[in-house]
């Protein structure tokens, strides 16, 4: 060791690891029950973004070389608790700790993923969840995929496969010269329409049908809207089915959107990002009947099965297509070049490095079987039931929509006030309750109508906790004002 490699032996000594490692064990444990049991007193410690700037700035300049337990410590301190029974915001589910312990062995080893050497074990993990994933939805033994970085990029992958599949002439080779479509629901998650921006189909490129009162897609309406795209000399390719919609959600009929691909020819995707996990419990699996029919879908597994972001599968009905998407070859080698591959990954995904995505998920079902999802999965989506029925007793609360799911929107609306007046009351309800932090809830806008919604993923949630939500919603001016 000399004096210019000091740091580098430093940074690896093996001792001072398991120390710090131990020592960070114990904090987050500690966190974790105080998490969990509700002892901490907020959900989401509030900052205004530049206090939050200069907290760090501070921290920066003054603890250099200071103990990262501390930092670890302040880190927990100022982050928002998605552990936390009043933590109801957007959809992300606690990580199960084992899972998070599964994300710091992927990130100590820092195995790469894009050809098999880079990633042996990681590269066969991930085959083994996918499969895992493609049994419970329904799909048969050619059923393949591949995990990547969230739903957005799923999603975005999916529809290139649809692409290369579906479009007349080959788009990766030649460029996008058709004019190219895809019909989705009015209520998607807004990644849908980005895709289509991404490829290049421009705005014409997203036909929206509209939804029902319940926002589910109205697929009666299905030919109508795709005679109007073919009309404008528009080449409809695909349907994007949503299980579940985000606002909502909200599950679309996916038997019925299959039936309508299969006879148009079309390929069927669904967006199961959030709901898609729903496959591994037989009590609420029937919201997805007729996904087994689709030709991809997208399930995240950070929203739902308790598994440290991001972690996303995407899953082909016939595995092969996953070979066809970045394929730089003319489609007719395509077919030489198939499932020979299945392990250089990189040929299937956006990433190139990528870490073991599939561990976090693996960790869990090895150890607990999917039987903690299936229990998982009952309870929030109980809690959900067990929201809307307080909300539908307590007077001055509406709900947006019954909820099909863990998530839900519902509003105070006092007598005698106006529509703009419930909008600006139900945003300023939902502004004084981030800045006074014991809870944690989002808003969505519905038609024009502001709605507070939730989303139950905390399987720690209580009947006192959403009664004290509840509370607060309804609490006078006072509350309002003075957080
Ligand atoms: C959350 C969500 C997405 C985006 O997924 P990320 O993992 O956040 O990228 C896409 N579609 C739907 C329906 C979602 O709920």
């Amino acid at each position: 060791m000399t004096h210019n490699d000091k740091l580098i032996h430093e940074a690896f000594d093996a001792e001072s690891f398991r120390q710090t490692g131990h020592e960070l064990i114990d904090l987050l444990a500690d966190f974790l029950h105080a998490s969990t049991s509700g002892a901490l007193e907020q959900a989401l410690p509030w900052l205004e973004p530049e206090a939050s700037f200069r907290f760090w700035e501070e921290d920066f300049s003054r603890e250099q070389g200071a103990s990262p337990i501390a930092l670890f410590e302040k880190v927990l301190q100022h982050s928002i608790r998605i552990s936390h029974p009043r933590y109801m915001g957007h959809q992300i589910s606690p990580a199960a700790p084992l899972a998070a312990l599964a994300s710091l062995v992927d990130g100590f080893l820092n195995n790469g993923m894009g050809v098999y050497e880079m990633g042996a074990a990681g590269t066969a993990i991930e085959r083994k969840v996918v499969q895992a994933v493609a049994e419970k939805m329904g799909f048969g033994p050619d059923a393949g995929g591949v995990m990547t970085s969230g739903g957005t990029l799923a999603n975005l992958t999916a529809l290139l496969t649809a692409r290369s599949a579906m479009a007349p002439s080959a788009a990766w080779q030649e460029g996008q010269h058709e004019k190219l479509a895809l019909l989705v629901s009015e209520e998607a998650h807004y990644c849908v329409s980005r895709a289509v921006r991404i490829m290049g189909w421009g705005e014409g490129g997203i036909v929206k049908v509209p939804a029902d009162d319940s926002y589910r897609m109205r697929t009666e309406l299905l030919p109508e809207y795709y005679e109007k795209a073919s009309r404008e000399g528009r080449i409809v390719i695909a349907v994007v089915g949503s299980a579940c919609t985000t606002s909502t959600g909200s599950f679309d009929n996916l038997a019925a959107i299959a039936g309508f691909c299969r006879a148009r020819g079309l390929w069927f995707h669904v967006d199961g990002a959030h709901g898609g996990a729903l496959a591994f419990s037989p009590q609420h699996s029937h919201l997805l009947s007729g996904v087994g029919q689709a030709d991809s879908v997208v399930m995240d597994f950070h929203k739902m099965l308790l598994t440290p972001a991001v972690a996303t599968a995407l899953i082909y009905r016939n595995g092969n297509h996953a070979f066809r998407t970045f394929s730089q070859q003319a489609q007719y080698l395509w077919a030489k070049e198939t499932d020979e591959e299945w392990y250089n990954l990189a040929k299937r995904t956006f990433e190139c490095t990528k870490l073991m995505m599939g561990l976090k998920a693996y960790a869990l079902l090895r150890t607990y079987g999917p039987e903690l999802w299936e229990q998982y999965l009952g309870k929030v989506m109980e809690l959900g039931r067990e929201f809307a029925a307080l909300v539908r007793e307590t007077p001055e609360l509406e709900l947006a929509v019954e909820p099909q799911c863990n998530i839900v929107c519902f509003r105070r609306r006092p007598h005698g006030l106006d529509d703009k007046e419930v909008n600006a009351l139900n945003e300023a309800i939902r502004q004084a309750l981030v800045e006074d932090g014991r809870y944690y809830i989002v808003k969505t806008n519905l038609r024009g109508r502001v709605f507070l919604r939730v989303t139950l993923s905390n399987p720690f949630t209580s009947r006192q906790d959403i009664k004290g939500l509840l509370g607060l919603v309804l609490a006078d001016r006072k509350f309002l004002q003075t957080p």
